[in-house]
């Protein structure tokens, strides 16, 4: 049962850009069935084990570095692609001496929303957009600061860089998210200024438009988050294949960018990185089954 949960929830949401929401689930897919024993292998890993925490910190920590580094340099360039160019074929936006700011997704980036990822597991359920939508609305308090995150948001602001968030929380549900946000100590956000929601910009729970928004006042300098959505939406492209995919992230023109201005952190639980079959995930070279000698039966 746990594995059918486990499926059924990244399945769910596989479809979202970054904030685990917006796609709608049929009937069946929500319907309760029994509550699992225990978390998923996934979230046990990401909300509970020290090896998680240690990674978040190490991230922080380069991210802090990064942003400390880049802003004393006084930049020509950020980090934003330009809108007629791609990853292969990267333009950057020009400063034009505004000031810095680093942009962050929220959840799983700044936040982990423990409060509700409890409450579908509990249910039995994987996912329910109307529950998320509540849980956007009233879940301050019960999300917290993801590990590492605040140390290094107060060097990013001691540097002088302006802390932004872009997150796919929907803009109707912006009071709620402000709230959570400031609950969990990561600041204080308004709405427009230095928060962007879905809905903020026409195209939808891709972030590009909200990207362009903030750079007419700001020169990007880190963009940051959990899924290659927060970082530019052609790494979503619904053609790519799970390897064009992570192909893609190797183009020599941005390949350096990873940890210099681009920072991904890992989420095992949900969105477009959780995809893929056996033939996606491991490659023809390195098919293997037990010898006769193990006694086990050959596998296919
Ligand atoms: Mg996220």
């Amino acid at each position: 049962m746990k594995q059918i949960m486990s499926v059924a929830f990244v399945a769910l949401l596989a479809a979202c850009q970054t904030a685990p929401v917006q796609t709608p689930v049929t009937e069946a897919a929500a319907v309760a069935t029994a509550a699992p024993t225990e978390p998923s292998g996934g979230q046990q890993w990401l909300f509970g084990s020290a090896e998680s925490s240690v990674v978040m910190r190490q991230t922080w920590a380069t991210i802090a570095g990064y942003v400390e580094a880049k802003a004393a340099e006084a930049p020509t360039y950020g980090v934003v692609l330009t809108p007629d160019s791609s990853p292969v074929q990267p333009g950057f936006l020009a400063c034009e001496g505004k000031p810095l700011a680093a942009v962050f997704d929220a959840d799983e980036t700044l936040i982990w929303n423990l409060g509700s990822m409890a409450a579908f597991g509990r249910m039995g359920i994987g996912f329910d957009p109307a529950i998320w939508d509540d849980w956007e609305r009233t879940g301050a308090g019960k999300a917290v600061a993801i590990p590492g995150a605040l140390d290094a948001l107060t060097r990013i602001r001691e540097a002088g860089v302006t802390v932004i968030v872009n997150t796919n929380r929907a803009a109707e549900n912006a009071a709620g998210t402000e709230a959570t946000l400031k609950a969990a100590g990561i600041g204080e956000f308004s709405h427009g200024s230095t928060l962007f929601l879905r809905g903020d910009a026409p195209d939808g729970s891709g972030k590009d438009g909200r990207r362009m928004m903030i750079s007419e006042n700001y020169c990007v300098i880190a963009l940051v988050g959990d899924q290659l959505g927060d970082i530019a939406d052609p790494f979503n492209a619904k053609t790519l294949s799970v390897l064009d995919r992570k192909v893609l992230t190797e183009a020599p023109a941005i390949a350096d960018l990873w940890g210099n201005g681009w920072f991904v952190l890992p989420n095992p639980v949900y969105g477009p990185s959780i995809r893929g079959d056996f033939d996606d995930i491991y490659p023809e070279a390195t098919h293997w089954a037990p010898s006769a000698a193990s006694g086990l039966p050959a596998a296919n």
